[in-house]
C-alpha cells in the first residue's frame, strides 16, 4: 500500500476548477477526500463550507474532516480590480491554513502556487526554481501567489507540517470558467486584429487533468526524505547549471 491511500484528503478550493479535477482524481484511486471551499459546487464528498480567512473555520474543518493531507487551490481568480482581495485570500488566508494545520497536526500541506510568481514581464529561458522573485510582482495577484508561496515553504518541517508549492502556468480543459470565456470575450468583442510583440512569445499550457495529476504526485512524495537522499538531492542540485 503506498503512503498516498493511507491520507485522508481536505482539498481547499475543492467547488473549482482544478480543485474539482483534484478531487476527482483522488476518489478515482479510491482515496477519502472532504473539500472545503466559499461554495458548494458538487454533493459527491463530505463538504465544508467556510472562508480560509477564517483561521477557525479551516480548524474546525480539518478536525471533524480526519484530514491529514491538504491541498490547498484556493484563490480569487486573475484580473480583479481589488488587491485588497488577494492580501485577504491568497496572504492572510493561506497564513491562516498553515496555522490551522499545524495547531490540528496535519502531515502535509500542498499549495497551487502559479507560475507568475517569478515573471515581471521578461523572457524566461530556461529558468528553475531558483530563480529569485521579482523585485516588483506583475500584478497583486501574483504578488499575493508569491507571498502565499513563501509562507507555505518556509512552513516545511515546522511543527510536523511538510509542505510542497507547485507552479502551474495557464490550465486548460472541462470545468474553466477564465481562460475560454475570457478569450470568446475578445473574440465577441472584435478586439483581434492587434498583436503584442513580434507573435513568437511562447507560453506554457498544461492540461487539468495532468496538473490535478502533479499534485497528487507532490502529495504522495511528501514524506520524510532519508538523510542520505537530501545529501544526493542538494548535491544534484547545486552541480546543475542555471542557464
Ligand atoms: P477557480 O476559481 O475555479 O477555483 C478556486 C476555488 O477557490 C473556487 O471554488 C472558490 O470558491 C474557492 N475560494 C476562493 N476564495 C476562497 C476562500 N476565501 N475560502 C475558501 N475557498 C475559496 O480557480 P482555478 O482556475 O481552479 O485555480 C485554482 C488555483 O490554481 C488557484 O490557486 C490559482 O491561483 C492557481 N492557478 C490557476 C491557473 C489557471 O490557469 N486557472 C494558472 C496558474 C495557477
Amino acid at each position: 500500500m503506498s503512503s498516498s491511500t493511507r491520507d485522508v484528503y481536505f482539498v481547499i478550493g475543492g467547488s473549482g476548477f482544478l480543485g474539482r479535477h483534484i478531487v476527482e482524481s483522488l476518489l478515482a484511486r479510491g482515496d477519502i477526500v472532504a473539500v472545503f471551499d466559499v461554495v458548494q459546487r458538487y454533493h459527491d464528498v463530505p463538504f465544508y463550507s467556510g472562508d480560509i480567512s477564517e483561521g477557525e473555520q479551516v480548524a474546525d474543518a480539518l478536525r471533524k474532516s480526519g484530514a491529514t493531507c491538504i491541498i490547498h487551490t484556493a484563490s480569487p481568480a486573475h484580473g480583479l480590480e481589488d488587491p485588497a482581495l488577494y492580501w485577504k485570500v491568497n496572504v492572510d488566508g493561506t497564513a491562516a491554513v498553515i496555522a490551522a494545520a499545524q495547531a490540528v497536526g496535519i502531515r502535509k500541506l500542498v499549495y497551487t502556487s502559479s507560475a507568475g510568481v517569478v515573471f515581471n514581464g521578461q523572457n524566461l529561458i530556461n529558468v528553475d526554481e531558483r530563480l529569485p522573485y521579482p523585485e516588483k510582482a506583475m500584478d497583486a495577484y501574483n504578488e499575493s501567489k508569491a507571498k502565499a508561496e513563501a509562507l507555505v515553504l518556509e512552513a516545511n518541517g515546522q511543527n510536523g507540517l511538510l509542505t510542497v508549492a507547485l507552479r502551474p502556468a495557464g490550465i486548460f480543459g472541462p470545468g474553466d470558467r477564465q481562460v475560454m470565456s475570457g478569450l470568446r470575450d475578445v473574440y465577441e468583442s472584435n478586439r483581434t486584429h492587434f498583436q503584442v510583440g513580434d507573435n513568437n512569445n511562447l507560453f506554457d499550457w498544461t492540461y487539468v487533468g495532468n496538473v490535478a495529476h502533479a499534485h497528487l504526485l507532490a502529495a504522495d512524495k511528501l514524506s520524510e526524505p532519508q538523510e542520505q537522499e537530501l545529501a544526493q538531492r542538494r548535491k544534484d542540485f547545486s552541480t546543475t547549471p542555471l542557464s
